[in-house]
């Protein structure tokens, strides 16, 4: 399976900063060891374009986040220190979106070990989010005249606020967030369906609401592509999570996802988001089982097909 990745693009943090960085080199370096990708398909993405972002995001936002421009307020917002590499990697983590996205429409599914930085709004960032990768890689897709109709699938436990900020209105990308009701975002937007979970919610509960919400997402969006947001942070050792949902459930959840989208003929890019274990090690565990139920599905396609002819 194709997989982009762009941890070496480093986002200088102050020392004691507790956003988990060391997660996405773990999880390349755990991919590059299971032989997910066969040769030449773990793959840096290309950096997305002004034009690119200009689909998604207002030119006073992306002048300014550019030229480090930002208000105080503005930088505390999104929580990193702005710096020309906090550009640039947010660039390349958005072009592994539209990467896997272009190579799950040749192959079924794809992976990008970053992305799901569903905190950006079009006029702001937010929560870890510089730029949104999902509202960018879709409407790339969609100028290219490769996709009509997209679904983003968000089941990171906080709600996709900058997702259906950008998107309301935009008929051609629905939008399904599964999240906590009360974690943060504490205004929430409104998806075109949203689903919010009480605290301390667990597998059943959050599987069941999963199920109903992905039927009701697919049948609605008569998408050509979806882009999956595989957040590990619904996992009961999260952090910031609140929820009570085991390693188990979330492969669960994945292998719902990935196998309702491939029996409905809908290619997935599978996107990270959030992650914020007591042990970063459970939360490489999590993003793990996601590509790698992705994996195993582009492989169980290309040998149906050899199968079958
Ligand atoms: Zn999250």
């Amino acid at each position: 399976m194709k997989v982009f990745y762009s941890d070496h693009f480093v986002l200088p943090l102050p020392e004691g900063h507790r956003f988990p960085m060391a997660k996405y080199s773990m999880l390349r370096e755990r991919v590059s060891a299971n032989s997910i990708c066969g040769p030449g398909e773990l793959r840096t993405p290309h950096a997305v374009t002004d034009e690119e972002i200009l689909r998604a995001h207002t030119p006073d936002y992306l002048k300014r986040v550019v030229s480090g421009n930002l208000t105080d307020r503005e930088v505390r917002r999104i929580g990193f220190p702005w710096s020309e590499r906090m550009v640039k990697r947010s660039r390349r983590a958005s072009g592994g979106t539209l990467g896997a996205c272009l190579a799950a429409l040749e192959e079924g599914f794809a992976a990008n070990l970053a992305g799901g930085t569903h905190h950006a709004f079009s006029d702001r960032g937010e929560g870890y989010c510089v730029f949104n990768d999902s509202a960018i890689a879709a409407r790339a897709v969609q100028a290219a005249g490769l996709a009509e109709r997209l679904v983003v699938v968000d089941t990171d436990v906080h709600q996709g606020n900058g997702t259906a900020e950008i998107l309301r209105g935009d008929g051609s990308v629905f939008t399904f967030s599964i999240h906590g009701a009360k974690n943060f975002p504490f205004h929430k937007e409104e998806s075109d369906i949203d689903a919010p979970l009480p605290d301390g919610t667990a597998d059943t509960e959050f599987l069941t609401t999963l199920e109903r919400g992905l039927q009701t997402a697919l049948d609605a969006a008569d998408a050509d592509l979806a882009i999956y947001l595989a957040g590990a942070d619904p996992f009961e050792g999260d952090r910031l999570g609140r929820l009570s949902v085991t390693k188990r459930g979330l492969a669960e959840r994945d292998r719902m996802v990935l196998e309702t989208c491939r029996d409905r003929g809908i290619p997935v890019a599978v996107t990270m988001a959030g992650g914020y274990a007591r042990d970063v090690k459970d939360t490489v565990d999590v993003h793990f089982q996601s590509i790698k139920c992705a994996a195993n599905l582009v492989k169980s396609r290309v040998a149906g097909r050899i199968h079958w002819t």
